[in-house]
């Protein structure tokens, strides 16, 4: 953190003596205009989205390896790191001991993420390595040279419709020294992102900084050093197969009502209730929490969605609460969620509008203390808050006590079949096994927001249960 403001310091300053007055030709000539970059290096990576209360900072986590490569002809990138866990509460996906690998990328509209252990690529939302490609330094120039942009005062910028918008600051030596962006947001709106390149070198003609800074929605968000830098190494290897689209459903029928809406990387559960659906977790954003919405008045027809709850505030799972607000569902969040979304719901959203700015009706927000119960006097549906969890302050679970149903978000998440006891225990869904002891829950079908449906065997194996 103090590293990071020091580095904005100075490049404030530097900012402050000598704007370019260069064209964008003079500027591609000085960087250097590869048509494909392979850079790496380590740092530190904030995990946006993912605090462990809303509000706080980003997690941080320690990047051991980063690789990324990008085709700019193609419009593709990859990249490739380890994270081992630098902050000890929030999310993320990285173990509280060991390591996690990330791959993903993006080819034109297609994003892709690899959930391991298992390995297959799923589809994943675009729009974020579309902007990280694009505002590289190489990226925003080749891009403004595309769109023909006229110069500005020390600097230019490229707009994507329906994406990102971002301005690009040029140093004295004519080179990319900063870029200001905006990137649509499905939870914040117009999230704000600055990115700092740093001591730039020479990689044979072509100038690639030494240090990447960056901040998102005012926060840390990445820190890479860069060890090495290659430019033309080839195009970007795109997975064979990329599994279902971001908004391709599968449902499976549980028990009466209850419908499991699967696919692709994040779930939801419709329960159904005498005159209306509740309908449990609300993933990534418009597109993938609508196609849920689908499925489940499909699944459960001539009734509305009249609450829609999340598992917690992480953006992965949250990213849909406004389109089941759109919808005319009541939201039900955490109480330590509500007031964050509240001021983050008020934000500007001129990037990307999504159904709730277009419908023009406020969300109406509810919330769940240690324990609510939605009810229609048969069905019951019980909201627990697991206590104590390091993933998540409000961290919640459902629980269907007539069908033993439990419905659990990050604290276990089975890909693979476990079929024994891990090596290593993971805290997270330890906690999750002892808060359902606490409450005395008696499950027998576990419907996870990632993974399989799995019987309580599995998570009674992964929680090194007897
Ligand atoms: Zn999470």
């Amino acid at each position: 953190m103090k590293s990071l403001s020091f580095a904005i310091a100075a490049v404030t300053l530097a900012l402050a003596t000598g704007p370019a007055r260069a064209d964008l030709e003079t500027i591609s000539k000085a960087m250097g205009a590869p048509d494909t970059l392979q850079v790496s290096g380590s740092g530190q990576f904030f995990s946006v989205g993912q605090a462990f209360r809303p509000g706080l900072p980003w997690p941080k986590q320690n990047m051991t390896r980063y690789s990324r490569h990008d085709d700019y002809g193609a419009g593709a990138s990859s990249v490739d790191y380890v994270l081992t866990r630098g902050d000890m509460l929030g999310g993320g996906a990285i173990p509280l001991i060991g390591e996690a690998r990330t791959t993903g990328g993006v080819s034109g509209e297609q994003g892709w993420q690899v959930a391991y252990p298992v390995g297959t690529a799923l589809a994943a939302p675009a729009t974020q390595r579309q902007h990280d490609l694009w505002i590289s330094p190489h990226g925003i120039v080749k891009a403004a040279i595309a769109d023909k942009v006229a110069m500005r005062e020390g600097g230019f910028e490229i707009v994507r419709p329906g994406k990102f918008r971002a301005r690009a600051t040029v140093n004295a030596e004519n080179l990319v020294e900063q870029v200001e962006s905006w990137i649509d947001n499905p939870v914040i709106g117009d999230m704000a992102v600055v990115t700092y390149y740093r001591d730039y070198k020479d990689h044979g003609g072509v100038k690639f900084p030494g240090r990447i800074l960056q901040t998102a929605a005012g926060l840390p968000a990445f820190d890479l050093v860069v060890s090495e830098v290659k430019p033309n190494a080839g195009p970007v290897a795109v997975p064979s197969t990329i599994g279902p689209a971001v908004a391709d459903v599968t449902v499976d029928k549980v028990a009466d009502g209850i419908f499991f809406i699967h696919g692709a990387s994040h779930h939801s559960v419709a329960i159904e209730m005498r005159d209306h659906i509740v309908l449990f977790e609300t993933p990534l954003g418009d597109g993938r929490t609508n196609a849920a919405i689908k499925a489940a008045k499909e699944a459960i027809p001539n009734k509305p969605i009249r609450f829609a709850t999340t598992t917690h505030h992480h953006f992965d799972h949250s990213g849909g609460l406004r389109a089941a607000a759109a919808e005319g569902a009541t939201l039900i969040v955490h109480e330590t969620a509500r007031a964050y979304f509240e001021d983050v719901y008020a934000n500007p959203r001129t990037l990307n509008p999504d159904a709730l700015s277009r419908s023009g009706k406020q969300a109406k927000i509810e919330t769940v203390g240690d324990m609510r119960v939605l009810t229609d006097g048969n069905r019951v549906l019980e909201i627990h808050v697991l206590k104590n969890n390091q993933h998540a302050d409000g961290f919640l679970i459902g629980y269907l006590p007539a069908e033993k149903i439990l419905i659990v978000g990050d604290a276990f998440s089975p890909r693979a079949p476990v079929t024994r006891r891990p090596a290593t225990l993971n805290p997270v869904t330890l906690n999750l096994w002892a808060n359902l002891n606490r409450l005395g829950l008696q499950v027998d079908t576990v419907l996870p927001i990632h993974g399989r449906m799995v019987k309580v065997e599995e998570l009674r194996f992964e929680a090194g249960a007897q």
